[in-house]
């Protein structure tokens, strides 16, 4: 920090108590120390359960809202997304993205699924993205701690997290395990040329520019189907990006399906399988993996993990007349026994 002005000090000075707090600063021993915090922000943004020897912490990257653009469905009309909004209590023409990584303490890993919008987000985003580091500090989890980084896709806000906003790696200690069809995708230079879209185009740019080559000297490929650590299978969900990827994990007989973005916010895409949000790499192929998947989750009754679903995105979907419905899971204040 500069020197300050002397006359700066001296207002400081002359100010007391009532400049100290327009600062954020309190003075020791006023009254200031018995109020509320000045601060709209919540409690840090983890929560733990417990699937079966495992411990899974989701650590919220924090959210985006935005205002649906024109498009924002390919086959579906303005009013008809603001519908869906309203029959869930929403605000018309704004979109709300949330971004929940997850953890899996395993006992003999510890392993992040996806890694949010990055560091440098939180600056841009004025600290609406970019929190997963915060939180996992409040969390008690060092990022030297996490052994292993499991990625289900390559968009900016799955894969920016790798690096911290001085481009260091974020996880120095850790393997990354990517999808070998989405890793082949999008760094084929002839499937770059071909890439119909600037805004393809820029997913491409991303992904090269993050996967430098000290990322890629830490980066192992898995193929769908592969156990990529003990309890963590990789399962091929095509159709949003060309190799996107779920994971299922499995402890003692539990089972959490981690959806990544086989749907997006579930209130929409969910409850509406058939609707191509514009992000879909192949709306026709997403489609039909929505639709394999939430037959799969419904009928199975599984627990499944959502990257864009509500905080802190646990959930249990049924099927309805025209697509599912998710069903929160209830939140639990910590891991008591049934009394
Ligand atoms: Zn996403």
């Amino acid at each position: 920090m500069p020197p300050m002005p002397s006359t700066t000090r001296r207002r400081l000075l002359a100010g007391g108590t009532a400049t100290l707090a327009l600062l954020g600063i309190r003075a020791p021993g006023t009254a200031a120390e018995a109020a509320e915090p000045d601060s709209s922000s919540q409690a840090p943004g983890f929560y733990r359960y417990r699937l079966g020897q495992f411990r899974i912490t989701v650590v919220s990257d924090g959210m985006n809202r935005l205002a649906i653009p024109d498009g924002f469905v390919t086959n579906a009309s303005r009013a008809e997304v603001n519908a869906a909004l309203a029959a869930v209590f929403m605000e018309p023409d704004v979109f709300l993205g949330p971004y929940n990584p997850i953890v899996v303490d395993t006992g003999a890993h510890r392993a992040l699924i996806d890694t949010g919008n990055g560091e440098a987000a939180f600056r841009v985003s004025r600290g609406a993205t970019g929190q997963l580091l915060g939180n996992l500090a409040a969390a008690g989890i060092t990022p030297t701690s996490i052994d292993t980084v499991i990625l289900s896709h390559y968009h900016a806000d799955h894969i920016n997290g790798l690096l911290r906003a001085d481009d260091s790696l974020a996880f120095p200690n850790a393997q990354i395990i990517a999808p070998g069809p989405e890793h082949r995708y999008w760094m084929n230079d002839e499937a770059m040329r071909r890439a119909a879209t600037p805004r393809i185009q820029a997913v491409f740019r991303n992904a090269r520019r993050v996967f430098r080559p000290e990322v890629l000297a830490r980066l192992k490929t898995c193929e769908w189907g592969d156990e990529i650590i003990p309890g963590i299978t990789a399962l091929g969900t095509p159709g949003q990006t060309p190799g996107h990827t779920a994971h299922l994990v499995s402890s003692a007989n539990q089972q959490v399906y981690v959806q990544a973005d086989v749907t997006h916010a579930p209130y929409l895409f969910a409850r509406n399988p058939h609707w191509h949000p514009f992000y879909d790499h192949d709306p026709i192929q997403a489609e039909a993996t929505r639709h394999e998947v939430y037959e799969h989750l419904a009928r199975d009754r599984l627990l499944v993990q959502g990257y864009h679903y509500p905080f802190p995105g646990l959930a249990h979907v049924e099927k309805t007349a025209s697509g599912y419905r998710e069903v929160p899971v209830i939140w639990m204040p910590g891991e008591h026994p049934v009394r």
